[in-house]
Formats: structure tokens, sequence, C-alpha cells
């Protein structure tokens, strides 16, 4: 049986269309990402299947939006910038993402190409995550739920490491998950201002090497499940 409601849904019709996504995509090219895998990433996903259709038609614009659990998706500007930052010059390979939230920036990787593992703390999150994603049914795709301080031993180790929630330091657990030339990019909090930097880590044959960037705003990372 056809379900025309799913396809319209997942398809996305005015402010949700193809065509928004598309201007969308324009002004992240504006913005200065430039790495055309990203750019075709991001033009695939259709954003407003991960927000509650109440917002659906503020899904492409450049702004983190609610879903649930006090959480947020980030913008798409961030979405993207991190993404071009681990796959510059280079695949993604195997990558964990530490908090799953709804599901979006996960899409966006398995998009690329990438084998995809995503973990996240709260147990709604990661069923609703879940339940976006069917849908695109992409395959290269795993979730978990579980603390992702502690990285995913059984997956590692991992050529990228994107972390979507604020620490004060990277776990040490997820810089031991991170193979040799391996990335990872996380927001990071300075201890005494609230202000947070991306900081990207590459692993050395003997030493990681950090790069601190662009100042974001994410929502902290938590120890622990539930
Ligand atoms: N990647 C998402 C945004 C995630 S928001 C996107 O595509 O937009 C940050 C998420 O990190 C929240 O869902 C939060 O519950 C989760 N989180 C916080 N601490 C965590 C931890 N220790 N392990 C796994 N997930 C965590």
């Amino acid at each position: 049986m056809s379900r025309p409601g799913v396809s319209r849904r997942l398809e996305g019709v005015g402010m949700t269309s193809p065509r928004t996504r598309a201007r969308m995509v324009e002004r992240l090219r504006a913005a200065g990402i430039r790495d055309r895998r990203v750019l075709a990433a991001m033009e695939s996903v259709p954003r407003h299947v991960f927000v509650d259709e109440a917002l659906a038609h503020r899904a492409y614009e450049d702004t983190a939006l609610p879903i649930g659990a006090g959480q947020f998706i980030s913008r798409p500007s961030v979405v993207a910038r991190m993404i071009e930052l681990l796959v510059h010059g280079r695949e993604a390979g195997r990558v964990l993402e530490v908090g799953t939230g709804c599901g979006y920036q996960a899409a966006v990787l398995a998009q690329l190409g990438a084998e995809v593992y995503s973990i996240e703390r709260v147990r709604v999150l990661a069923e609703r995550a879940r339940a976006n994603l069917r849908p695109l049914r992409l395959a290269n795709l795993r979730l978990v739920h579980g603390d992702g301080a502690e990285g995913l031993a059984a997956a590692a180790p991992f050529d990228s490491i994107l972390v979507a929630a604020a620490v004060f330091e990277v776990p040490q657990p997820l810089l031991a998950q991170l193979r040799p030339g391996g990335r990872l990019i996380a927001p990071r909090a300075d201890g005494r201002a609230a202000a947070q930097r991306l900081v990207l880590i590459e692993r050395g044959r003997r030493e990681f090497v950090e790069t601190v960037l662009d100042p974001v705003h994410f929502v902290p990372l938590r120890a622990g499940k539930r």
C-alpha cells in the first residue's frame, strides 16, 4: 500500500520543499562552506523531518530549534562547518558522533558515505532519532543509547569523532578511541567565561595537535544515561 502522507512529509512542500533546502545550501556556500560533498549532503537530507511539525516551516533557517528534553538541533551552518573540518582533504571514514539529539547531523554524515555510530544519553531522544531516521533508510548508520563520554569501545578505533555537546576537556576515552591520523572536533567551553569554541584535535604518531576555531554555543555534555 502506498502511504502518501509519509512520502509527502519526507519530500516536503512550501517552506519544507527541496527548493527551500537548496536556498539554505546557497546561504551555506555564501557563508564559506566550500566542500561539495558536504553541500550535497546538506542538500539531500530533509532537516524538517527532524523537528516537530509545528516548527517544520522554520527548519531551513540558520537557527537552532528545540527538539525536546531541553535539547536543540544544531544550526545548519554549524553542522556543515563541523563536518567540513572532519572531511577536509580526506574521507570521514568510521565516525563516532556523541550526542545524536534528533539525528540530523548523523544523517548528514551517513549521507556523505561515512560509517556512522551515533550515541545519545537521553533515551526518549534516542528513540525519537530512530523514528526520524527510519524513512531515510541509511544503512551505514548505527544509533546507540549510552554515555558518549565513554566513547564506543566496541566500534573503536574511529577515523573521526564529532562531539555535539560542550565539554571543558575532551573525555580521555574519546582521545583513546581516535585512530592515529584521526580527527576529533568538539565545542569546548572556557572554564571562566561561558564562551565556547570549536576545537579540532588531530592525532599524530606521538601527540595530539590542537587547533582552536570558531566561537559556538552548545548544550553541555552530561555524564551517565537516562
Ligand atoms: N547532533 C544533534 C545536536 C545534538 S544536541 C543535531 O544533529 O542537531 C546535543 C545532544 O547531546 C543532546 O541530545 C544531549 O542529550 C546529548 N548528550 C549530552 N551529553 C551526552 C553524553 N554524555 N552522551 C551522549 N549524548 C549526550
